[in-house]
Formats: C-alpha cells, sequence, structure tokens
C-alpha cells in the first residue's frame, strides 16, 4: 500500500492554494480531485472578484481571512503575472433606510481593517459611474476582479514544481483512522479502488466537505458541519460596450448574499448576478424566468436595464454551513484533534470569501499542519 505524508482532498482554489503553501522537498503530498482538471466546481462558477472584507463580523474567520487574503492575493497576482484590476466597489443606497444600512457596513468595514473605506454623495457617485442612480454610496476602492482560472493554473504549476503529486479522475471514498494513520480509500475513473495511507489529510472537498468529514467519523449534524447548498445564477447584459461601467454596483447586502449586482470581467463585459436559493442537488441550469426578478431587483440603481438586455449565464452553488434561516456562519478550518483524529484537516463551509482568502486560508492550514 502506498504511503504519503499528507493527502489533500480536493483541486479547487482553496485545495490548490493549500498545495503551494505545504508543498516542499522534504514532504510527499498528493492532492485528489475527483474531475479530470482542477477547479471544475465552484472555484470556476463564482464573481472573480476581490472583496475588501466589508460584510463579516468582527472576529470571524471570514473577516480575518478576508481582509488578509485580499493583501496577499494582490501581491500574488502582481508578482505571478495573473490578470487583475482594481476596479473599485460602490455600494448604493437606493431605497429608505439604506443610508443607515451603509453607515453600518461603513463602521463594520473598519472595524475589519479595512481602511480605505469612505461614504460618497449622489454627485461624487455620478461622476465616478454615470450610470448608476443612489442617494449616496460607500467606497470600497481595494475590492478588485481577477483571472481565477489563471490563478489556480499558477498554484497547480507552483504546487508540482515544489514536488507535489495532483492526480486527477480520482475520487475519495472513504477515510479511515486506525490511531495511528489515515487510511484513504480512492475510485478512479476506470472504477479501479486502491488505499493510500497517510499522516496527514486535509479536506477541502468544498459541497462534499461535510461527506468527508462524516466519512471520517465526525457527526456532521452535532458538529454543525452540515454543507447546504445555495444556488447562485447570472446574467449577462447584452447592448453595451466594453467599460460601460467602471465599478462593481452592490445594493446593500441581504441576509443569505450580498445581493444582485453588477459582475465585471477583465474585458469590461457586464453581468448581473448571484441571487441566491437554497436548492437540495447540485445543478447549474439558469432559469430563464428568474430574469424579471433579476431585473425588478436592480432597477432602482440601474436604471438602464431592462428585461431585453438580460440572458441566461451560469450559476454556482455556494457551499453553505448556514442553514436557510440562519444568520450567519463562519468558516471552520480546524484540526481535529479533540474528536480524536490528530491529523485531520478539516475545512468546511468555505463559501464567499474563499475565493479572496484561499492564500490566508492556505497559510492558517500550514499553522495548523506545523503544530500537530
Ligand atoms: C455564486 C458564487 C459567487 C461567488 N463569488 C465569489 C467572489 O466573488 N469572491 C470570493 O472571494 N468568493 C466567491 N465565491 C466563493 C468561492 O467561489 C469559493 O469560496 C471557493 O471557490 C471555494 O473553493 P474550494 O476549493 O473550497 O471549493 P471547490 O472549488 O468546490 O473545490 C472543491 C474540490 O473538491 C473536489 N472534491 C469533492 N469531493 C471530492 C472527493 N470525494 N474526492 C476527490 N475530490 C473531491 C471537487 O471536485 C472540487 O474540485 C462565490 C461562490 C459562489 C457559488
Amino acid at each position: 500500500m502506498e504511503k504519503v505524508d499528507c493527502i489533500i482532498i480536493g483541486a479547487g482554489v482553496v485545495g490548490l492554494a493549500i498545495a503551494h503553501k505545504l508543498g516542499n522537498e522534504k514532504r510527499e503530498i498528493l492532492l485528489l480531485e475527483r474531475h479530470k482538471h482542477f477547479g471544475q466546481e465552484t472555484s470556476s462558477r463564482n464573481s472573480e472578484v476581490i472583496h475588501a472584507g466589508i460584510y463579516y463580523p468582527a472576529g470571524t474567520l471570514k473577516a480575518e481571512l478576508c481582509v488578509s487574503g485580499w493583501h496577499l492575493l494582490y501581491e500574488f497576482c502582481k508578482t505571478n503575472n495573473i490578470p487583475y484590476k482594481k476596479t473599485g466597489k460602490l455600494i448604493v443606497a437606493v431605497h429608505n433606510n439604506d443610508e443607515i444600512l451603509l453607515d453600518s457596513l461603513f463602521n463594520k468595514g473598519r472595524g475589519n481593517g479595512v481602511e480605505d473605506l469612505s461614504l460618497i454623495t449622489e454627485k461624487q457617485l455620478k461622476t465616478m459611474e454615470p450610470h448608476a442612480n443612489a442617494t449616496c454610496a460607500l467606497y470600497s476602492p481595494s475590492t478588485g476582479i481577477l483571472d481565477s482560472h489563471r490563478l489556480m493554473k499558477k498554484l497547480e504549476a507552483s504546487a508540482s514544481n515544489k514536488g507535489v503529486m495532483c492526480v486527477y479522475g480520482c475520487e475519495v471514498k472513504g477515510v479511515e483512522y486506525n490511531g495511528i494513520d489515515f487510511f484513504v480509500d480512492v475510485v478512479d475513473l476506470q472504477g479501479e479502488k486502491s488505499k493510500i495511507r497517510a499522516d496527514v489529510v486535509i479536506n477541502s472537498a468544498g459541497l462534499a466537505s461535510d461527506t468527508i468529514a462524516q466519512m471520517a467519523g465526525i457527526d456532521i449534524d452535532k458538529e454543525k458541519y452540515r454543507i447546504y447548498f445555495s444556488r447562485g445564477e447570472y446574467f449577462k447584459i447584452n447592448g453595451f460596450p466594453p467599460w460601460y461601467m467602471n465599478h462593481l454596483v452592490y445594493p446593500p447586502p441581504g441576509k443569505t448574499s450580498l445581493g444582485i449586482h453588477t459582475v465585471l470581467d477583465l474585458q469590461g463585459q457586464l453581468k448581473l448576478g448571484p441571487n441566491a436559493f437554497y436548492v437540495d442537488a447540485i445543478d447549474y441550469h439558469v432559469d430563464e424566468k428568474h430574469v424579471y426578478s433579476f431585473y425588478h431587483s436592480v432597477k432602482p440603481f440601474l436604471p438602464f436595464i431592462k428585461p431585453g438586455n438580460l440572458s441566461p449565464d451560469m450559476a454556482g452553488i455556494r457551499a453553505k454551513r448556514q442553514a436557510p434561516g440562519v444568520d450567519f456562519a463562519d468558516f471552520i478550518i480546524t484540526g481535529e484533534n479533540d474528536k480524536g483524529l490528530p491529523g485531520l484537516i478539516n475545512c468546511i463551509g468555505i463559501e464567499s470569501p474563499g475565493l479572496t482568502s484561499c492564500l490566508a486560508i492556505a497559510e492558517y492550514v500550514e499553522k495548523i499542519y506545523r503544530n500537530l
């Protein structure tokens, strides 16, 4: 039976960032991914926004790792020629009381260490983004966008150069611990089964991270590790030239999402999204009937968009620990010594801002690894 020092499960942006961080010539590390390539799930179905860290309650991992994460990510993009753009973001006040919400977001963001936020007037907004309507806005100059595929490609190349073996088409079916080592059951695309022995197992399996924890014997309901799927759909905005808008424009956030906002790609093309609704299964279908709810949600602050400008684009699924009706749930990134599983590190509920935070998550996991 093959024996390695560490198995990382899942080659999304989080598993790849961990592999890049942990890889070194003295450790034998396997990165196992069930698809034929990296980034086939949530990491390539998102808004590609580098968030500043405005929304999350103080003292949470989401707040801490988002703020440290964006600093690391911009630096990594710059050093490694990964396309990105600090577009800046405007959260606009459109309804009564939104101004109070923006004030409280300003304070929350400042409390989280986002120092460059400012509240701007309607007149300033009109100069910055003439096509948006609002009575005032919260401006975040550090928010930006990046090419997440290029980021993942670079992380994979870096991990491979450091000796990490990235194995694709290899699905983890079981994780057992005998008090000394972990035994990981895998099956390849031809249906061939094998068992690999490892000292350390890192679970960065995204939408299946709760299933992996359960395989290792953790009661996912008792520990609040269960993942709830929340679908987010996008619609393309047609009929406007590239860079018709220069900033990301958001409404104030709702309880389970940031609200339907503009999404910009690096070519200046505009989209709207994502909405948010809980689903039972992974299904990336975009319901074209939702065009009217998209239209109505953005009409107050993006009056130039008509239903005829919108066409279905893509969807992603959030790996939420937040059950329907619950207010907030943080990332879980933890070693499992206290559950009698020393050597297991779980990353659970890595929804947004997981892309922004990936390098900070990798640093956090490395600290846990060093203390095992
Ligand atoms: C609609 C939407 C918009 C978002 N927008 C943003 C944003 O703008 N900015 C931001 O910072 N974040 C955003 N996010 C969040 C971000 O996309 C995620 O936090 C991040 O991609 C999570 O990466 P991951 O590696 O944990 O998960 P994934 O990318 O899902 O990777 C997990 C991997 O594990 C593999 N796997 C699962 N089970 C097994 C198994 N048994 N064996 C082997 N492999 C397995 C999967 O195939 C997958 O490749 C958004 C998310 C969504 C859904």
